[in-house]
């Protein structure tokens, strides 16, 4: 086992796990870790949790994939929940966040097609958001490193300023067809919008007659709360995408959207092999039990109170080392760090914690939405020993 002979396009932790079991990670070893990564906010549920392996099994035993060319029950009960329980009348399944972007950046231009206006294909981004890595949603994304040497661009994105709303009006032109926006961007510092933001820009869209599209890849899922984080703000979107916590692990992506909207794909617009088969359809409406059940969310939203309440303590012990303007929003966590991000990860590291960064210096916290005030407590206190070792 060597590694040479993958491509070069991660800079990897030196730690392999052999197994996890509610919040935490195991080395082959046996060392344990907590896991405030989650997978990059995927393993909302911790991993092996029972009732998710269960669904798991039992799929597994009769039937993994079946093309799309058959229905899917397991597929379209999903659907069925999704648009239930969000302002979405009809779901398009996939297989990872990006692939759900690209959907809904193809929807909208089909959309505006058949409405009779195909002078509409523009879409207005941030500076500081992440959409994926494929040819397109590198030009949604901010982030010059990512298109670097990806040359022609793709063309048809205006960015505007994340929380300006002025900065989106200035961007509208007669080709403007859709506004993309992450409620909170992970990537991009974990900076949430504001609910005024987030309804000035349904009220702009209404009055300009675009489309309002939600990535909620990351910020979906119960990851703030409420199972879609732009519940916070009250406003609906036309079309929204989400995945990471979606399957929990298995890679489920889906981007829903309006009957009025949906109507721009019809028969062959659009397609894919693996996406909603049987496996990641069992699984995702097993992750939807999990994240629906009765008192769930509320939970969720009351550890991350706990959580950011003893993050801001620590702060205030620790001033040279990280500030306490936390950002973010429920379990999507931003700890603005003072010395580089790196060091704290790496530290926190050393004291058995697994973090993420994120731009602006930020230390990410995606903990799993399990985790319990009693681990939250573990966490605090091996933080706390790790910013001893800083010297700050
Ligand atoms: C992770 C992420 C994506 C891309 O998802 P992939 O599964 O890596 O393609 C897109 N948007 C947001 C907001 C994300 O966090």
């Amino acid at each position: 086992m060597s590694g040479n002979h993958l491509m070069e396009t991660y800079a990897r932790a030196p730690l392999s796990f052999s197994h996890g079991m509610g919040v935490y990670l195991y080395e082959e070893n046996g060392r344990r870790y907590m896991d405030l990564t989650s997978g990059i906010g995927v393993n909302n549920l911790g991993y092996g949790h029972p009732k998710v392996l269960d669904a798991l099994n039992q799929q597994a035993a009769k039937l993994w994939h079946i093309s799309n060319n058959f229905r899917i029950p397991q597929q379209e009960q999903l659907a069925d929940r999704l648009c239930s329980a969000s302002f979405a009348d009809r779901v398009f399944f996939s297989n990872s966040g990006a692939e759900a972007v690209e959907c809904a950046l193809k929807l909208t231009r089909r959309y505006f097609n058949v409405s009779g206006k195909p002078e509409r294909w523009r879409t207005i981004v941030f500076d500081g958001a992440f959409h994926g890595r494929t040819l397109a949603t590198i030009m949604a994304g901010d982030g010059e490193k990512y298109r670097e040497g990806f040359e022609p661009h793709m063309d048809g994105f205006d960015r505007a300023e994340f929380g300006n709303i002025d900065s989106v009006r200035n961007l509208i032109q007669d080709s403007t067809a859709a506004i993309l926006i992450e409620p909170v961007q992970g990537e991009g510092g974990v900076r949430a919008a504001s609910t005024e933001f987030m309804q000035a820009l349904r009220q702009l869209a209404d009055e300009h007659g675009l489309l309002l599209i939600l990535d909620e890849v990351q910020s979906g899922n119960g990851r703030t709360g409420k199972l879609y984080c732009h519940e916070w703000s009250g406003i609906k979107p036309d079309i929204m995408v989400t995945a990471k916590g979606l399957g929990n692990g298995f890679p489920v992506s889906a981007c829903l959207a309006t009957e009025a909207v949906a109507t721009g794909f019809i028969t062959g617009s659009h397609g894919t092999t693996f996406g909603g088969n049987p496996m990641a359809m069992a699984i995702g409406n097993a992750v939807f039990d999990a994240l629906t059940a009765p008192g769930f969310l509320d939970g969720v939203e009351e550890t991350a109170r706990y959580f950011r309440d003893g993050l801001a303590d620590l702060a205030s012990r620790h001033p040279k080392a990280i500030g306490s303007a936390l950002r973010g929003t429920g379990m999507m966590i931003g700890l603005p760090a003072i010395v580089p991000n790196t060091q704290v990860v790496e530290a926190f590291r050393n004291h058995g914690l697994l973090a993420l960064t994120a731009r602006d210096n930020m230390v990410r916290l995606l903990p799993p939405l399990v985790i319990s005030k009693q681990e939250v407590d573990e966490a605090l206190t091996a933080m706390e020993a790790a910013l001893s070792t800083l010297g700050a």
